[in-house]
């Protein structure tokens, strides 16, 4: 069994997770530990135990030990790819993609460890001088999903452990795998006891437990419903929160778009990684001129991608992640047809020599803003296309959510492309790009009801990862 990571000792617990690979159901990626809310107890008491030594060390130790982590995960990146696929189901390249990823966020803020900066200014007082500087929060949460098994923990886990937190994590229950060698990554590059713990199992258990154990501040990605909930509890408690809880990203197609270049765009947001990411896709605004002539091209292309097992490298979208997930994805392509849809391609469960969670891309055309399919968040592989009867059309429809997260626009119009950057509602805007696929050294988040508190990644991390102390000095 890989045990979980507390106060620097790999620990057994009395029940496992099962690891398995959605690509074929016959392979177990591994057994892993599931914590009990002792042992979480036991890993904040250990956080809060290595704080006070962990938020004295110099920058020079901390950058130190994150460049060391980074190094690794970017040496081993072929083998951790390969894991990543197993547990997680994208394919090889993409998890490769991801891992790199990773080993970089941990060298970029090894980095920001050392530029952790204040400012001196004159009090409006005479002979009073005023210090802002910022501080290590203290023992913070982390609670990451299953979509992106050691990014998101990395984008976490570095800009905490940079400016001085200790750390909690607990990793989504489908994909331990990756958290579980992240912190052995850790554990030998150095960090003391303490300083960064491991708790895998159940987020119904283990959530509350950490709530409960004193945290001082949360940082949690995944569901809409988990993360208001969360918030609650954290608000009661006192616990600074960030949440990240995914998004109805809009890709308006403008009628002077360049054909090709949309399409593409659109395959990639939607489909890729399964849909599976928060970044997707998932609402196609197509202006009207252009249209049919994009629904029929993007059919095609869609018909030809091949999925497949994550590490055969003909394919080009993974499973999805697990049974629970492609039931949700059957059943939203069934309520699409039953709302009035028109299905163009795919949506069934597909068979293959392994036995996975195989579903063909979804794509449906004549969607309506109120339907399902537009509104609620899907996280799989299917696409609905809404047309729209002029640019400010699709613009007011791309803003008709309640989610902000990323929003595309495709166009060769400077004006246009101007006019969506700064009218769209939403954390990140893409022109001519898709939707998904970002940057790790700039600011990550969404606003309305994708996220809650200040912005994950870039410099923008020192925000939630310290806590601002104002001094007043005299004479
Ligand atoms: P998803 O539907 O993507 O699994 P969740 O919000 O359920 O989204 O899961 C994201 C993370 O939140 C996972 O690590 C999961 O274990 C955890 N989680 C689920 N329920 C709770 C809860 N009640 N309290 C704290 N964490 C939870």
């Amino acid at each position: 069994m890989h045990s979980n990571l507390i106060d620097g000792i790999w620990r057994n617990s009395q029940t496992a997770l099962r690891n398995e690979n959605p690509s074929d159901l016959d392979d177990v990626v591994g057994e892993y530990a599931s914590g009990s809310p002792d042992d979480m107890r036991e890993a904040v008491a250990a956080a809060r135990a290595a704080f006070p030594a962990w938020s004295r060390t110099t920058p020079q130790q901390r950058s130190d030990i994150l460049d060391t982590a980074g190094s690794e995960i970017l040496a081993r990146r072929q083998v951790l790819g390969t894991l990543l696929a197993r547990e997680e189901g994208k394919t090889l390249p993409e998890a490769i993609g991801e891992v790199t990823r990773a080993g970089q966020i941990f060298k970029f803020f090894a980095g920001e460890a050392l530029r952790m900066q204040g400012e001196l200014m004159d009090s409006v007082r005479p002979g009073v001088e005023v210090l802002v500087s910022r501080e290590a929060v203290g023992v913070v949460g982390l609670i990451t999903p299953w979509n992106f098994p050691i990014a998101i923990p990395a984008w976490k886990t570095a800009p905490a452990l940079a400016f001085g937190n200790t750390v909690v994590l607990k990793p989504a229950e489908l994909v331990p795998g990756s958290a579980w060698a992240l912190a052995d990554i850790l554990q030998r590059a150095g960090l003391p006891a303490g300083v960064f713990n491991l708790v895998m199992g159940s987020g119904h258990v283990l959530g509350p437990a950490m709530l409960d154990a004193g945290i001082d501040a949360l940082s949690f990605t995944g569901s809409q419903r988990t993360g208001q909930s969360l918030a609650k509890a954290c608000a009661v408690r006192g616990i600074k929160v960030q949440l990240e809880m995914g998004g109805k990203n809009p890709l308006v197609v403008a009628d002077d778009a360049d054909l090709e270049q949309a399409v593409e765009c659109a395959l990639n947001g939607a489909f890729y990684a399964t849909g599976q990411r928060c970044t997707a896709s998932s609402r196609l605004i197509v202006c009207n001129s252009i249209h049919d002539a994009f629904v029929t091209r993007l059919a095609e292309r869609t018909a030809a991608l091949r999925v497949g097992h994550a590490l055969a490298v003909e394919s080009q979208i993974g499973p999805v992640a697990s049974e629970a997930q492609l039931a949700n994805n059957l059943s939203h392509v069934a309520g699409g047809q039953a709302e009035g849809a028109r299905l163009v391609y795919g949506g069934e469960h597909l068979k293959r020599t392994t036995r996975g969670y195989y579903q063909a891309p979804a794509l449906f055309a004549d969607c309506t803003p109120d339907m399902r399919l537009c509104r609620e968040e899907i996280f799989g592989p299917v696409a609905a296309v809404l047309r729209a009867e002029s640019y400010e059309h699709a613009l007011a429809l791309a803003n008709d959510t309640p989610y902000g997260l990323a929003a595309g626009l495709c166009t060769r119009s400077l004006a246009r492309a101007t006019h969506f950057r700064r009218h769209a509602e939403a954390g990140m805007v893409m022109v001519n790009l898709p939707t998904a696929g970002v940057d790790y050294h700039v600011p990550f988040g969404g606003r309305k009801t994708s996220s809650h508190g200040p912005r994950e990644q870039g410099r923008y991390a020192i925000e939630f990862y310290t806590t601002v102390k104002t001094a007043y000095l005299g004479s």
